[in-house]
């Protein structure tokens, strides 16, 4: 049985996104952060793709996602990186050595651990912090405390994480670059890793030697409000199953949040929360909502989203246009993943790392 909702992920459009960015960053190395199954896209499909477009850098979030990755990437000259540290109870012979996934060691514990349990020959990442206080070493000389215990062998990267990246203006990015090279200069020779999506097009050029995007190769804009300079990766289209008129002042949905302001038709769409909708997707009255697109044409998403369906204001195409089966645009090609973010109260990571289960997936290789 096929559900009406249609995912199609472009592994081919993510690939030339990896291949964009590669450019823009060399001679610094570009990597891939897949964590969160490659931002929903599907990590056994996207890490495959990316590897065959050059990549051979890859991020994960946690150990286990590591290790799902190095099935679908059994390369020797693949790296994983497991961006969330050492985990209170990982085993750094079993989890680590088995699937060669190196963590990214952040406190004086977390090195302490690893030293006693992983083999000196094992890799391994440093993560300093720089101002986001969420993981890492917390200063250099915290760093450079530790390293005087525990030494340098197998340090195979030094990274850390900005915080405000995607707002260019923000005086935190130099701030962290200084810092960053401060810690760095207790490494020497030790390729460094500082960017982010938005950090790959910071003006300063924060590359260092490795980059890590995620966000932008999915088809995110990196550098929003300016126009998106990568191509589209996921697009979803959901069906619709009934059409109606309603009066003017008559409501639609859950505790009849919105009103006609004049006889409208009515589209019922067959996707909802539990899909991966944002609950604050439809409009209500007095706060606008996000747009779909039908038959091309834009149309508002109206009244509270329900677990499995939605309903869109279709008062303005052609009634020919619309009717049960036509496939709404939430976002893709026409309706930037951005632009449907925005309007529904969230960001665009949230929506992928969102996507509902219960789509149809299609994918279209490169
Ligand atoms: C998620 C993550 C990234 C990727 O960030 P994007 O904004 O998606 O490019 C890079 N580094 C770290 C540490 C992360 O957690």
């Amino acid at each position: 049985m096929i559900h009406p909702g249609l995912l199609t992920i472009d592994f081919g459009a993510l690939a030339a996104n990896w291949r964009l960015l590669s450019e823009r960053v060399a001679p610094a190395v570009c990597g891939a952060v897949v964590k969160a199954d490659a931002y929903g896209t599907g990590a056994a499909d996207a890490g495959p793709a990316l590897y065959r477009a050059g990549c051979r850098n890859f991020f994960v979030a946690h150990a286990s996602e590591g290790a799902a990755l190095r099935r679908a990437l059994p390369q020797a000259d693949s790296r994983i990186f497991v961006l969330n540290g050492l985990e209170p109870d990982a085993d750094p012979i079993g989890d680590y050595c088995a699937h060669r996934l190196m963590p990214a060691i952040g406190s004086e514990a977390e090195f302490q651990r690893w030293r006693a349990r992983a083999p000196a020959s094992m890799p391994f990442a440093l993560h300093v912090d720089t101002g986001m206080r969420r993981l890492g070493f917390d200063s250099a000389a915290e760093l450079h405390d530790s390293l005087a215990r525990h030494g340098a062998q197998g340090v195979e990267l030094v990274m850390s994480h900005f915080v405000s990246a995607e707002a260019p203006g923000d005086p935190l990015n130099d701030e962290q670059i200084d810092l960053f090279a401060e810690a760095r200069l207790l490494l020497p020779g030790v390729p460094g890793s500082l960017a982010n999506s938005s950090g790959a097009f910071l003006a300063a050029k924060p590359y260092g030697d490795l980059v890590r995007p995620g966000y932008a190769l999915y088809g995110g804009n990196p550098i929003l409000p300016q126009p998106n300079p990568m191509a589209c990766v996921v697009t979803l289209e959901i069906a619709i199953q009934q059409i109606r008129w309603i009066e003017a002042g008559e409501t639609c949905g859950y505790n009849s949040l919105w009103t006609a302001r004049r006889r409208t038709r009515l589209a019922t769409i067959l996707a909802g929360y539990a899909d991966g909708l944002p609950r604050g997707a439809g409009a209500i009255d007095g706060r606008p909502g996000a747009e779909v697109a039908i038959s091309g044409a834009r149309c508002k998403l109206v009244g509270r989203m329900s677990m499995d369906l939605c309903i869109a204001d279709v008062t303005d195409l052609p009634e020919d246009s619309v009717r049960p089966g036509t496939r709404a645009e939430f976002f893709g090609p026409t309706i930037p993943l951005d632009d449907f973010a925005a309007r529904s109260g969230t960001i665009g990571y949230h929506l992928l790392t969102s996507l509902g289960r219960r789509y149809e997936r299609r994918t279209i290789s490169p």
